[in-house]
This record gives structure tokens, C-alpha cells and sequence, in this order.
């Protein structure tokens, strides 16, 4: 077993006074912490989730966190509209829903570039980052909401297992099985400690019958890292940290664990109520140190001032979060911001303080496949942008496989 510390903190990423540049330091040790736990005021749920133990499960572990607990009368929820925008936003942020998963999301969808398949634990996530894709993609106000139904969510999946055009058919990627994307919907560590979702999850796959035949195709680059061929993987990203609970799983190299990383100053001025980034890079390094596949999700990239120094910073305390760990899988997947006039207007409405650039004039429209269109940086900037993502990872982290860029 891997025998380096689990505990460290990058100081140059430490929270810096604005204005003032960041002293670059080594990394000092930092005492392991119980990890970043959203409290809800208030949590909600439905006869047909009271009816399931998983439902009622979460209504006990939301209630030892001080939530206040409604029993609804229908399985819908109702409205939750206040007199301003602002409360209303508010109220929904700080209410957990327990309800039963609609059964046309049974019905699986793939995801590309990232995975096969997408399959959803819980839908919407109590942070406040104010590019939040969430905003593109849910309707409604802003509760998140987890399923009671997760042993049938689980079941569903099995059908799926040999099937699916993204990783499976990649030439590089097929050595990771079937993949099915956790967090589409959701940030699923920030709501784990109330769900339990997670661990189920992952033992699920990692109890999952191997097939008759391995994978088709081994990885075919002889210098990267190589991970035993996988049947099927469960994936998920993050902005969270409390992973402890996790560690321990019998995961079998089954699961990849992405968090999702920052420039200091992108996380700073856009990120509320999130693990901070030297916290996500010492939960990084504790899943990596009990033998999780890992990986960064770098987004969303913007270029802001200073962006190569900043970004070349994240890297080199991601090298520092890594460092001794044995036998590591580490990608990256590498995502520029973008926008689309729906979830500018929602976005807008959620934070009408926020300085985040959503200046259309400094964009160009992309078509995407369902006939609208969205606004990504100018194909000159992505160019110069993805040159120097590849270089600098290249550089502090040779081994880590680049699964895409967008
Ligand atoms: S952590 Fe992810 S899902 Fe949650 S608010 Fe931030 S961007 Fe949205």
C-alpha cells in the first residue's frame, strides 16, 4: 500500500487578501478535516420517497444535521416562491428535497466527451458558483433534490454495461469499461453526508460482475499510466472534500473521482460555499493515496489576468498533491466557459452582483446539436489556450492522460 501522508496543503494556493500578489512556498502539512457539509434549513419529502428506506434514511441523516422536516401530502414540491428573487433563490438554496426519480431517467443518455452513459443520484447542488452549468441545464428554482429510488437507479444501469459510443468505442479510453457520469446534475459529494448515494454507488460497481471478455482494446500508450482494463466505471466530479468516508470503500478501482479545479482567482470571485481548492487537492491526494483512479476536471477555464500564472501555479500544486503517490491514475479533463443566452439570463437573475464576463461581443456562437447555439471564447484564444493547458501539464504532470479539451 502507498505510504506517503494523506495530508497537505498547497500555502501558495491559501487564500490571498486581494491585491496582493501570492508568495510562492513549499507545501506545509495541514491536520486532516471532517470536509465541507452543507446544513439544510429545511428538508422535504414526498409520501413515495417516505414510503422507500432509502428515503428514510436521508430524512433521518438531514434531520441530525438540524433540518427542519415536512412531510409533503403529494409527490410534488410546491412552490417555493418568496417576494424577491433573491429569497427565493435563498430558500430553495438552503432546502434538501427527498423525492422519487422520474422513470424516464431510467432511460439512459450518453454524455459525451465524458462517458458513456449519464445516470442521475440527485439533481441540483447547494453551492453558489456563479458560472454554475447547473443554470443551463435544470429548470425551476434551485432545490436539490436526491432520489429515494436509488437501489431501482442502480438495477437500471446493468443493461447498459458493453454498450455505449463515448469511452467504449475510444481508442484510448476503452480500457476504462462502460462509463456512467454521476454528476450531470449534481455536485453528489456536497450532498453525500445526507445521501449515503456515493457509497452505495461505489460499492455497486465495484461488486459488479467482471465479463465473459476483457475490453477489446488495451491502452495503447506504452509510457502512460496503466490501470487494470476496467468492466465499468462509475465517475463523478467535484467541488467538495469530505471523502473520508470514502476511502475505506471497497471501490476496486471501479470509480473515478475528478475534482474540479481552479485558477486562485476564478475560484475566489466565482465559487461560494465550495471546499476550497487546497482543500479539494488534499481530498484529491486521499483518494488517490487509497487507490481511486483521479482525475482534474479543469473548469470552467477563463482567461482571466494572469491566467498562465495562476493556471501554472494550479498545476504545480496539483504536482505537490500527487507527489509519492504509488501507482496513480490521474487525467485531466480540460473545459473552456461558455454560455448560452438561457443560462445568461438565469444566471443573472441568481447573482446580479456577480463580475463574471458574459459579454456576447467577446464570444463566438457555437452551434450545438440540438439547433441553438452557445457562446465559447474566439477560436484564436482557444487555440493559444489549449497550447498551453497541453505544454504545462505536459510538464508538471507527465503522466497524467488528457482525455479531452472543449
Ligand atoms: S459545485 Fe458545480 S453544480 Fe454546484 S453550484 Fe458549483 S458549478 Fe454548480
Amino acid at each position: 500500500m502507498p505510504t506517503a501522508t494523506s495530508s497537505f496543503a498547497p500555502s501558495h494556493l491559501s487564500d490571498t487578501p486581494p491585491g496582493k500578489p501570492p508568495i510562492p512556498e513549499l507545501p506545509t502539512p495541514e491536520p486532516p478535516t471532517p470536509g465541507k457539509l452543507w446544513r439544510p434549513r429545511r428538508v422535504l419529502i414526498t409520501p413515495d420517497a417516505l414510503a422507500l428506506p432509502h428515503g428514510r434514511a436521508m430524512l433521518d441523516r438531514a434531520a441530525s444535521f438540524g433540518a427542519e422536516v415536512t412531510r409533503l401530502s403529494a409527490n410534488r414540491l410546491s412552490s417555493l416562491n418568496a417576494d424577491t428573487p433573491g429569497k427565493s433563490y435563498a430558500l430553495a438554496k438552503t432546502t434538501f428535497a427527498i423525492v422519487v426519480a422520474p422513470p424516464g431517467q431510467r432511460k439512459l443518455q450518453p454524455i459525451p466527451p465524458s462517458a458513456d452513459w449519464q445516470f442521475h443520484l440527485a439533481q441540483g447542488c447547494p453551492a453558489h458558483c456563479q458560472y454554475c452549468y447547473l443554470a443551463g441545464s435544470l429548470s425551476g428554482p434551485p432545490i436539490t433534490r436526491a432520489y429515494a429510488n436509488l437501489p431501482e437507479i442502480l438495477e437500471a444501469l446493468r443493461p447498459y454495461a458493453g454498450r455505449g459510443n463515448v469511452t467504449s468505442r475510444s481508442r484510448t479510453r476503452a480500457h476504462e469499461g462502460t462509463t456512467f457520469e454521476a454528476s450531470c446534475y449534481t455536485d453528489p459529494l456536497a450532498i453525500e453526508h445526507l445521501t449515503g448515494a456515493l457509497e452505495e454507488s461505489i460499492r455497486f460497481f465495484g461488486a459488479w460482475e467482471p465479463p465473459a471478455e476483457p475490453p477489446a482494446e488495451p491502452r495503447p500508450d506504452p509510457d502512460g499510466p496503466q490501470p487494470a482494463p476496467a468492466t465499468v466505471q462509475l465517475r463523478f466530479t467535484t467541488k467538495f472534500d469530505a471523502v473520508t468516508r470514502l476511502l475505506a470503500l471497497p471501490h476496486h478501482g471501479c470509480t473515478r473521482v475528478r475534482f474540479s479545479l481552479n485558477a486562485r482567482s476564478v475560484s475566489r470571485d466565482f465559487e461560494g460555499g465550495t471546499a476550497t481548492v487546497p482543500q479539494r487537492l488534499n481530498a484529491l491526494r486521499s483518494m488517490a493515496l487509497a487507490g481511486y483512479p483521479v482525475g482534474l476536471t479543469i473548469a470552467p477555464i477563463m482567461p482571466v489576468e494572469n491566467w498562465q500564472a495562476e493556471y501554472t501555479d494550479l498545476f504545480r500544486a496539483v504536482a505537490v498533491a500527487v507527489s509519492g503517490v504509488d501507482r496513480l491514475d490521474l487525467t485531466a479533463e480540460l473545459i473552456t466557459h461558455r454560455f448560452t443566452p438561457s443560462s445568461k439570463e438565469v444566471l443573472v437573475g441568481w447573482y446580479p452582483k456577480s463580475t463574471l464576463d458574459l459579454r456576447e461581443e467577446a464570444r463566438s456562437e457555437k452551434r450545438t446539436k440540438f439547433g441553438g447555439f452557445k457562446y465559447v471564447y474566439p477560436k484564436d484564444s482557444m487555440a493559444e489556450m489549449r497550447s498551453f493547458f497541453e505544454s504545462t501539464i505536459r510538464a508538471h504532470l507527465p503522466t497524467t492522460h488528457i482525455l479531452y479539451w472543449t
